[in-house]
């Protein structure tokens, strides 16, 4: 009988594995159409100084298949990922961020020396023609690429630290500003970071969401911003939802925060229209404390 029990069990298990191969197969398939069929959009998150003006935004990719509801990231960019999707896909978001900025220009109340984050898939990042198409699009787009930072994860720089390296001088030589994202997640040391040339540490929101859970959470986000100081880049705290959150990071040093106390990813004219909002007569020209246009 046990024995019947354990062979139901694995069954079981199996069919539930199967169902998940199944659904991860139909997902990657409406992927690979998903592109010609227009269904991706860019959303953009305003991320802001301490002073409560917006700096620059991160474009946020979104997939809405027809007559369905939004398929989360999270989800569908690892699938991407391992189909080779990714490369098209990340092209596709290059141009339209891109194009996101040259719309962007024309709004009255854009902040001056305000920049757009994109991120880029480690695939992306390690192919052999990235900076190729890269070069490619930004000068079709017309764009001033000190507009643009690159969000990278230390996935992207483990795998061959060289090459990684050398493809961050060519970015930065560019004028491309380089963040490291979700950091604190990682593996990062420091002596990996110090020979990187990353402009920023984006810090993730895990470790935000820890400031409010103790004195070991507030501990970890301050000697995270210490360690960006020392090696002087800006730092960015991602997932700032509370009051409390805001008031830690802004006492700390924090250099530019985002997350939904501000505003959750919308489309561009939502965007547009927070930034009429937002910009307040004279805050216009104001730039973070490291100067953001600047590469290092
Ligand atoms: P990420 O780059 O770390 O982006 C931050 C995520 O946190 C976004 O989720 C954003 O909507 C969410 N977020 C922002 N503020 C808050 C907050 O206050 N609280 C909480 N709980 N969440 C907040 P999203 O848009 O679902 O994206 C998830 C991940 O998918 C991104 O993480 C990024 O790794 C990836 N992704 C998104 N767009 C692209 C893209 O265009 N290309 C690539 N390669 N990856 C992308
Ligand atoms: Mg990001
Ligand atoms: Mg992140
Ligand atoms: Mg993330």
């Amino acid at each position: 009988e046990a024995k019947d029990l354990g062979r139901n069990r694995v069954c079981l298990f199996s069919k539930k594995r199967q169902a998940i191969v199944d659904r991860t197969t139909a997902m990657a398939y409406d992927l690979k159409k998903a592109l010609a069929r227009n269904e991706f959009s860019l959303y953009l998150q305003p991320q802001i100084m301490g002073t409560g003006n917006v700096c620059s935004a991160e474009a946020l990719l979104r997939w809405i298949p027809a007559g369905k509801q939004p398929v989360s990231p999270g989800l569908f960019i690892p699938i991407a990922e391992e189909t080779g999707l990714i490369l098209p896909l990340g092209e596709w978001v290059l141009t339209n961020a891109c194009q996101l900025l040259v719309k962007l220009q024309e709004c009255r109340n854009l902040p001056t020396g305000f920049t757009l984050a994109v991120n880029i898939s480690a695939r992306q990042f390690s192919d052999d023609h990235f900076l190729e198409k890269v070069k490619a699009i930004i000068s079709s787009s017309g764009i001033d690429p000190r507009r643009l930072k690159f969000e990278l994860t230390e996935t992207c720089l483990l795998h061959d630290l060289d090459s990684g390296r050398a493809t961050l001088e060519s970015l930065q030589q560019m004028g491309i500003h380089i963040e490291l994202d979700d950091f604190g997640t990682g593996y990062s040391s420091l002596n990996m970071l110090k020979n990187l040339p990353i402009n920023t540490l984006k810090i993730d929101q895990s470790l935000i969401h820890g400031i409010e859970t103790g004195s070991q959470g507030k501990t970890l986000v301050r000697a995270a911003i210490a360690m960006a100081r020392a090696m002087s880049m800006t730092v960015i705290a991602e997932g700032v939802e509370t009051e409390r959150q805001e008031s830690f990071l802004v006492e700390e040093g924090c250099d530019i925060m985002q997350g939904f106390r501000y505003a959750r990813p919308m489309p561009l004219p939502d965007f547009t229209a927070y930034l009429n909002e937002n910009t307040r007569p004279g805050s216009k020209g104001e730039k973070p404390r490291l100067i953001v246009l600047e590469a290092r």
